[in-house]
């Protein structure tokens, strides 16, 4: 039988610097790419859905430069079986952290397979998952990182019946693809030497790097924007600010390693401490987050920025994750699971792990409450509450010190 690769993209969804495409060219003179539709289905976020299906067009226009087709399915185990009747296969795929992302790789791991971790700037290592960041990062930056990458060689390839590709009508902040990501990285180098001075600011394209809807989905790799990074310093002289592009890039890779690790424990109430803390699911409270009715501004536009294009900057999303949780004790799972369904950029990792930390049942080791107006004041919320509320920003009535204080004793047993 004629030997076939099967390459199955999920959030690798790019032809440079991917191991499993890499591989596959290597070893076989006939590859194939095949994306499952049934992916989409789980996607609840319009914005993310759209922005993956912009990002499979520019891949199957970019596998054909190497002489590969994409090929849609909507049953992968009948697709994977049928081919291995015809044809002696093996199947290529990037291993993913979650719950859901393992049990989809059983499915593949039924074949001949062969599988590559490559959502990370650096190769897994093992470290005391439970432990803060700082402890992470000491072990994290005495590694090499691998900035040879390579794009597939040239193959054959076959047809195969395809299902349709859907389109969706959502209007984006950012246009999808991996040659959208490459430029992307390459117009953010022009900025690299202010990022610390204004990553935290909640407007603005260029505060910080939108990088994360691109890595998210595996248009582009962690070390390919390492590497342009790296070039651009060279080129011009390292900071402490294009420093602290490649320390964010490790948060990234601090949660991605934790959940896997721990074996998905980010996603339990009792996260990775095991400590069963009283969150409540009260639905008046809840509602008043979706709805944007809390009463204090910077988190209501926050609401109104997210659900109006399903992006939020860092300091946004933290100041409504620490009310959710801070101010209003509600269970983080309720939070974490409103962001997966609408952030343009949603990874398992970097949402579950950043919400058990604002929760406090993950890697935070110190008891941390944001004041959501202060917060406002130092970055620029006034402009922001303009932009997403037409308004200037006001004192809220709400006595949220307050409940802070009530929900720390009542909810985290913790003492002022
Ligand atoms: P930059 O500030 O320019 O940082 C550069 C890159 O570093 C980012 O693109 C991202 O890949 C990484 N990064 C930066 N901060 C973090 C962080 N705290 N955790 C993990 N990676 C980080 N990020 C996601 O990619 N997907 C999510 O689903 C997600 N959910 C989040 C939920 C909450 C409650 C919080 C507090 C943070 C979440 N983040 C998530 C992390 C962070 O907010 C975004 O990565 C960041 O805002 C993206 O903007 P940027 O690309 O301009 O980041």
């Amino acid at each position: 039988m004629k030997k076939l690769a099967l390459v199955i993209f999920r959030n690798n969804l790019r032809v440079l610097d991917n191991k499993a495409l890499l591989s596959a060219t290597k070893d076989c003179e006939t590859v194939i790419g095949i994306y499952d539709l049934n992916l989409l289905d789980y996607i609840k976020s319009s914005f993310r859905k759209e922005f993956i299906i912009q990002t499979i067009h520019n891949l199957e226009k970019n596998l054909k430069r190497y002489g590969i087709n994409l090929s849609y399915t909507k049953d992968i185990s009948s697709t994977l079986e049928k081919l291995s009747k015809k044809y002696c296969i093996t199947v290529y795929f990037s291993k993913e952290v979650g719950t859901y992302e393992e049990t989809y790789e059983n499915k593949l791991k039924k074949f001949s397979y062969k599988e590559y971790f490559e959502q990370t700037l650096i190769e897994p290592f093992e470290f005391d998952y439970t432990n803060s960041f700082s402890h992470f990062r000491k072990k994290a930056e005495k590694k090499e990182i691998d900035t040879n990458l390579e794009t597939p060689k040239i193959v054959n390839t076959i047809d195969c019946r395809n299902e349709i590709l859907p389109s969706t009508f959502s209007t984006l902040i950012f246009k999808g693809g991996e040659d959208e990501a490459l430029k992307r990285v390459n117009h953010y180098m022009n900025y690299i030497h202010d990022y610390f001075e204004t990553r935290n600011e909640m407007c603005g394209l260029d505060s910080s790097t939108k990088f994360s809807p691109y890595l998210a989905c595996g248009a582009i790799s962690p070390r390919t924007v390492y590497k342009i990074l790296k070039k651009e310093e060279e080129k011009t002289f390292s900071s402490k600010s294009s420093y602290w592009i490649y320390f964010e890039l490790l948060w990234r890779d601090f949660f991605h390693m934790v959940m896997l690790q721990s074996k998905n424990k980010l996603f339990l109430k009792t996260g990775l401490k095991n400590i069963d803390f009283n969150f409540n699911t009260n639905k008046k409270s809840i509602e008043s987050v979706l709805h944007g009715n809390t009463g204090v501004d910077i988190i209501d536009a926050s609401t109104k920025e997210l659900t109006s294009t399903g992006w939020l900057s860092n300091r946004n999303r933290q100041l409504l994750a620490s009310y959710w949780t801070k101010n209003l004790g509600l269970d983080f799972r309720i939070g974490a699971k409103w962001f997966e369904d609408l952030l343009i950029d949603y990874s398992p990792a970097s949402n579950w792990g950043n919400w058990a930390y604002i929760a406090y049942v993950g890697n935070d080791k110190r008891y941390n409450v944001f004041d959501p107006e202060e917060q406002s004041k130092f970055y620029g919320g006034n402009t922001y509450i303009n932009k997403w509320l037409h308004k200037n920003e006001t004192s809220s009535h709400v006595a949220y010190k307050k409940m802070a204080l009530k929900i720390k004793r009542e909810v985290f047993n913790l003492n002022e």
